[in-house]
């Protein structure tokens, strides 16, 4: 009896799996509406009273109704970069241009639709959706299985010669159709509409009631499958696997042999977007070959093998109005565009970076010209195109300032480097009160309940100009303050006590000396007992040291050379702040990599393999000599064989490339 039950039931599961992707992938349905949801009832209630049968790969889990609190985070197994964007046929041409000459052979492109909604990484493993997570920062996302299963297009079943374990990307989006739907229906609740589909569709997928996301109507595309055993040679033919397999992927795939068949697409989107039932925001053009992928790689931040062509409607037009700057704590100025308010997206813009000079020459920026602005990545909006034809007449090129708008001292500008910076370090407002803001730091003195505007009020008050005078300070000096109340006075001067226990090289990095970062501190005060001997270290034994080097050197000597600085350390000594090594035991750089085993393998090209374990030491991690259900991480170089092999094989090792090892060793 209970036997013939559990065929019955998964009969049903099996009929209505197809149903659904005859309905959603071939969209060409099988069966009435109606007689699914018959079926459907069947299964539900034949599943409730036979509990022992479920299984979440079952069509009924799709209804949701499970509610999560939090979304747990989850490591990508492998990166989801993001795409370098394009504006014109000429930037194609260079990308496309670049990858030839690195392949030294002819290449085939795949053109297809940019759809603009959140992007989502799901893992099958032996034919079943296990899991489904946001695309996060590229390196871990929040994992929302239980939203994702609502969603008819994605299966949950695979049928075919699919791999054992593989990962499949997409995009989740909203239809204009029922967008328009939703709207309607929230003003009829007397709701605020929702302001766009993409938004609308990531906010939906952190909804905590997955039945309250199955009611948005969200859809789905695939445009990537990520599996490290070869199941075909190129993108076009994974794709159509893919959509074997059950997914849904998209009709107007382009294969292309040429740039030219590549633009004609381009162009034709560009013209009718608008009868797409959904919103795309540009084409993603990919190189076809998975081995000419391959080879071309990764930057730190994108595929070499694809790039993203934006439509210029995603950007806003509006007219540059003027250009300020910004000078921060080492000097640095940030041209910043101040613009005529332009709703993008929803927020009103009135501002956006220029980064720096060669960016203003890239754009041809002139005065008041009339500019495209876009959201990128980034909370300030920036400027990705001038629209010539718009011109007022007469208007000059945008000309960098040639003197610190602060304190009027002529910029300087290194060769080698595309920033302006103001020289006049020990008296540039801005850089004076930011190296103070950069003393109290936590990472620095870590002087509490000293926060930025209090510097500014004492600076402004005379009462602080150096780090030195932190230690001059009395309650007298803090209580007329504003927002001052004598607990915090008292907490305040607790805390400037408290800082002069910190060691060396927190004191060392607290100088704000430039290049002199966290990890160069910790080496110098590491490698000299106190400032003394810093001071008068010989170039030669400066260069001993790993990874201190001329650049370094160079800004060292030039601030111990300074008479204002030696007389702020002879002032930071007479207060007892920590200027040499107390001789406790070395701690390491950092405990990043606490209770972390790593392995390296394949021919590494950032760093030497004695380096990498060394680092792997210093940030209080283990190495290890194989690979085994102990390791944690195996960082792979080029032409990584049966090391990489073993640790997929146990599926618990996580693979890194050396930039991800670069990106996990400094925390970011
Ligand atoms: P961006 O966020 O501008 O760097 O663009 C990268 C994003 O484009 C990816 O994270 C995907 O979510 C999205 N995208 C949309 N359509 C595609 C596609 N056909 N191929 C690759 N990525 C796509
Ligand atoms: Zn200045």
């Amino acid at each position: 009896m209970a036997d013939s039950i559990f065929t019955t039931i998964e009969s049903l599961r099996k009929e209505l799996h197809q149903f659904n992707y005859a309905y959603y992938v071939l969209d060409s349905p099988s069966i009435s509406d109606f007689e699914f949801d018959q079926k459907l009832k069947t299964l539900q209630s034949l599943e409730r009273q036979y509990p022992q049968y479920d299984d979440p790969s079952s069509p009924t889990h799709r209804v949701g109704g499970t509610v999560s609190k939090s979304f747990p985070t989850q490591t990508h197994e492998y990166r989801m970069y993001s795409l370098d964007n394009s504006y014109n046929e000429k930037d194609l041409e260079l990308w496309a241009n670049r990858a030839e000459k690195t392949l030294e052979e002819p290449i085939d492109f795949v053109a297809e639709l940019k759809y603009d909604g959140a992007s989502i990484s799901l893992y099958y493993e032996n034919g079943k959706l296990k899991s489904a997570t946001t695309r996060g920062d590229g390196f871990q996302g929040d994992e929302i299985t239980f939203n994702v299963k609502t969603i008819s297009d994605i299966p949950l079943t695979l049928n075919g010669d699919y791999p054992e374990r593989f990962y499949c990307r997409g995009e989740i989006f909203l239809s204009r159709a029922r967008f328009e739907r939703l709207n309607a229906q929230r003003l009829e609740q007397g709701l605020d509409p929702f302001m766009n589909p993409r938004n609308t569709a990531s906010g939906s997928l952190k909804l905590q009631d997955s039945a309250e996301v199955r009611k948005r109507g969200l859809s789905a595309l695939i445009y990537q499958v990520v599996c490290s055993e070869p199941v075909a040679a190129s993108h076009f033919e994974l794709l159509e696997k893919a959509q074997f397999w059950g997914f849904k992927t998209s009709t107007h795939t382009k294969k292309c042999a040429s740039l030219k068949e590549v633009w004609e697409f381009i162009s034709y989107w560009q013209d009718h977007k608008q009868d797409l039932p959904f919103e795309i925001d540009g084409i993603v053009i990919k190189i076809n070959s998975l081995s000419q992928q391959q080879t071309l790689g990764y930057t730190a931040k994108s595929p070499r093998w694809a790039i993203a062509y934006k439509f210029p409607s995603t950007a806003q037009q509006t007219q540059l109005l003027s250009v300020s700057y910004q000078v921060g704590r080492t000097g640095a100025l940030t041209p910043v565009a101040n613009l005529k308010p332009v709703l993008l997206n929803g927020t009103m813009v009135k501002r956006a970076s220029l980064h720096n000079e060669d960016s203003i020459r890239k754009l041809d920026l002139h005065e008041n010209d009339f500019v495209y602005v876009e959201k990128g990545g980034e909370i300030i909006p920036k400027i990705v195109g001038v629209n010539h034809d718009l011109r007022p007449s007469g208007s000059e090129p945008i000309a960098f300032l040639t003197n610190c708008p602060i304190c009027g001292t002529a910029l300087e500008k290194l060769v080698d480097q595309a920033i302006h910076f103001c020289p006049n370090e020990l008296h540039c407002p801005p850089q004076v009160v930011g190296k103070m803001i950069h003393y109290v730091s936590r990472k620095a003195l870590d002087i509490e309940n000293l926060g930025s505007e209090t510097i500014e009020q004492l600076y402004e008050a005379k009462l602080l100009e150096t780090p030195a005078d932190f230690y001059t300070l009395s309650r007298e000096m803090l209580l007329p303050l504003d927002r001052m109340a004598e607990k915090s006075v008292q907490n305040i001067l607790q805390a400037i006590e408290n800082s002069k226990t910190v060691p060396f090289e927190k004191v060392l990095f607290g100088l704000g000396i430039k290049h002199v970062g966290e990890t160069v501190a910790k080496k110098l005060a590491r490698t000299f007992p106190s400032i003394d001997s810093l001071m008068q270290a010989p170039t030669e034994s400066l260069l001993e040291i790993p990874d201190i080097g001329e650049k370094i050197i160079l800004s060292l000597q030039s601030y111990f050379q300074n008479a204002e600085n030696r007389h702020l350390i002879e002032r930071l000594k007479s207060y007892g702040v920590q200027l040499e090594q107390s001789g406790e035991a070395k701690e390491p750089l950092s405990d990043i990599l606490k209770d972390k085993t790593f392995l390296f393998t394949g021919k590494l090209s950032l760093f030497t393999r004695e380096a990498a374990e060394a680092m792997v030491q210093e940030h209080g991690g283990k190495n290890a000599s194989a690979v085994s259900s102990k390791l944690n991480f195996l960082v792979v170089g080029e032409k990584a064989g049966s090391k990489l092999k073993k640790a997929l094989e146990l599926g618990t090792v996580e693979i890194l490339d050396e930039q991800q090892f670069l990106d996990l060793i400094s925390g970011s």
